[in-house]
């Protein structure tokens, strides 16, 4: 999910260089190819069902040999790519640790904070797994309007690591503000969200954990689970909020709900 949703004249330039023109390093990044390598054990042992070739297309799914030192970011996958629109596999706990795993892992948490994100799904770097990184961060928070980050009931947290989540609501109060996702960069829609949600599942040592979370990050927690369903925002939005970013202060069309708390 997009760190930031407030008007494009308050950002700070160099975050408006970053949110509004995508770099042309990143557009023209070549993603390598996957490949299976069965001299590496690291790859024979990850189970994988290759259903289509559609993952093999967006996949940045291969252990990178040792000269690859300079290596670069995974691209983050845009929507239409079919790794985006289906259902990830749980991750097998006994390869949480393995080498591979904990490479995606260290991909995600770089990609989103390069891009800047506060939330990344694997399906996003093209890794059909159930894995998601979400962090909020004080100087995000601080570019967006105070009455905002009020609504919102946006507070700061630390980076989560979160294998195979499983998500509840902890109440059936929702709230309805316009959120955005890096894999439909460029656009914000309305989506109705729980407001209060917990989250299970495995750190990335493999132990189990238990996030109890409201406001924003709940929103996050929400948007992050549904990529791997391969449910994007717009399949859940509020229809005609649809926007781009810089029509994101105009006014809703007659008949959408009023943003905000339930
Ligand atoms: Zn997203």
């Amino acid at each position: 999910m997009e760190a930031l949703h407030l008007r494009p004249l308050l950002l700070p330039n160099p975050i408006l260089k970053r949110v509004f023109q995508t770099p042309l390093s990143i557009l023209s990044i070549t993603r390598p190819q996957l490949l299976f390598n069965n001299n590496n054990n690291n790859n024979t042992n990850f189970t994988i069902t290759p259903k289509t070739l559609t993952v093999r297309r967006a996949g940045w799914f291969l252990g990178l040999s040792d000269n690859s030192k300079k290596m670069k970011l995974p691209d983050i996958v845009k929507a239409g790519d079919p790794v985006l629109h289906e259902a990830a596999q749980e991750v097998d706990p006994n390869e949480i640790r393995s080498e591979r795993v904990q490479k995606i892992i260290d991909d995600m948490v770089n990609v989103m904070r390069n891009a800047p994100g506060v939330g990344l799904a694997a399906p996003q770097i093209g890794v059909p797994l159930r894995i998601i990184v979400l962090e909020d961060t004080k100087e995000y928070i601080s570019y967006a309007p105070k009455e905002d980050i009020k609504a919102q009931d946006r507070q700061p947290f630390d980076l989560l690591v979160i294998l195979n989540p499983k998500l509840e609501k902890k109440s059936n109060r929702t709230a309805l503000f316009f959120e955005g996702c890096l894999s439909v960069d460029g656009f914000r829609a309305v989506v109705e969200r729980h407001r209060e949600v917990e989250v299970t599942g495995l750190d990335r040592n493999g132990e189990p954990i238990k996030i109890t979370a409201s406001g924003w990050q709940a929103r996050i927690l929400q948007h992050e689970c549904d990529h791997l369903d391969g449910t994007l925002y717009v399949d859940k939005m509020v229809p005609k909020t649809f926007r781009t970013v810089e029509n994101l202060e105009l006014p809703l069309a007659q008949g959408c709900p009023k943003l905000g708390p339930r």
